[in-house]
């Protein structure tokens, strides 16, 4: 695919990464280039659309389990732990539990108490460590008081973690290693990719420097050969350092604290934040109306980066089932 500087009419970053966050893959899918085209035309950030992508990889990995069946003699299984009462987490549970049901991945839910104690979250995690039915266990954060976290998230089987949070699978990202990945950041990749946003050779900025999102996803920006920097909430003048960003994560758990002034027109502005506003409505870190007219692509909130993070639990669950099994993987290009 080739592009002239001229085809992108955003000032600042916008015409240089116009032409170049595209790839330059010859095989890249015309209709993303039309989705650019569409973009430069009515001035507004293209749509990173995660709703739509989740949608069309659950076929995908529908189709992988389909054909696999044969030779695995079983669907895969997720185990989703869960303790206490959070209903936010009830109704996350709920959502991959649903999101299971519809690609053929049978779920195996665990429910304890609130007043669980360590020793039984611990027993109940190596009950799902030996079942030979399951290949991906989540422990869904955040715990009840009084549960320790670290131990607990240690003692998933390394090759079952469907989260990627395990020491070793991040150690396995540090060192350029295969393993499971962090769901919500892998989500963020997948997405880039899809229309045809590489990182290698941009400057990227990440907000936040969480172990859940904002470490693992400056790990994958730079092993997608970006130049990545990390704001974090000692950072001074983060304007200063979003605005040299042509690619900018935003996962600082900040309502909207991000607008026009800390973009330079052009950038890829990726939305991990998540709030209930007190009037209703969901909103980003980001001010997304601020910022629509000025970015070359916005993730939306809610239908960006949240679907995404489900699909790549599925995905890393479906990719251990075919390591198991010897299937052969169709998902290659969604193991970041
Ligand atoms: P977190 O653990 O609270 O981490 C927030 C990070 O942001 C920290 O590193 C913090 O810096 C940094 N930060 C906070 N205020 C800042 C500021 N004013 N300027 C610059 N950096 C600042 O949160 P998280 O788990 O990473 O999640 C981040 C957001 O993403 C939340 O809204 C969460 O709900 C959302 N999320 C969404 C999904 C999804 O699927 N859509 C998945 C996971 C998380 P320090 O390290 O210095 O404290």
């Amino acid at each position: 695919m080739t592009h002239s500087a001229t085809s992108f009419s955003r000032a600042g970053l916008g015409d240089e990464i116009g032409t170049q966050l595209l790839t330059t893959d010859t095989d890249a899918n015309p209709t993303e280039e039309a989705k650019w085209g569409e973009c430069q035309q009515t001035s507004m950030a293209l749509r990173l659309d995660g709703k739509q992508l989740a949608a069309q990889l659950e076929v995908r990995l529908q189709q992988q389990i389909q054909n696999g069946m044969a030779s695995a003699g079983r669907s895969p299984g997720l185990a989703v732990l869960r303790i206490g009462d959070d209903p936010a987490s009830a109704v996350y549970v709920r959502n991959k539990e649903k999101a299971c049901a519809r690609i053929g991945v049978e779920s195996f839910g665990s429910h304890l108490p609130a007043h669980a104690s360590q020793q039984e979250v611990l027993t109940a995690i190596r009950e799902l460590n030996a079942d030979e039915r399951v290949d991906g266990i989540l422990l869904q954060l955040p715990l009840p008081k009084g549960l320790d976290e670290t131990p607990l998230l240690a003692e998933i089987d390394p090759n079952k973690d469907a989260d990627g949070l395990h020491t070793l699978n991040l150690g396995r990202l540090l060192k350029g290693e295969q393993g499971p990945r962090s769901c919500t950041p892998a989500g963020v990749m997948v997405m880039l990719r899809d229309q045809g946003i590489d990182p290698a050779g941009k400057r990227a900025v990440v907000v936040g420097r969480s172990i859940l999102v904002g470490q693992p996803m400056a790990l994958m920006l730079q092993a997608a050969n970006a130049t990545v920097t990390v704001a974090h909430s000692r950072t001074k003048h983060l304007e200063s350092i979003t605005r040299q960003a042509e690619i900018l994560v935003v996962a600082a758990g900040r309502p909207e604290m991000i607008g026009a002034d800390h973009i330079t027109p052009g950038c890829v502005v990726v939305d991990v934040g998540i709030h209930r506003r007190p009037e209703g409505g969901l909103c980003g870190d980001v001010r997304a109306e601020e910022l629509e007219p000025v970015a070359a692509a916005l993730s939306p909130v809610p239908g960006g980066v949240g679907p995404m993070t489900v699909t790549m639990l599925l995905v890393n669950t479906v990719v251990a089932w075919c390591r198991r099994h010897q299937v052969a993987m169709e998902l290659s290009d969604l193991v970041v």
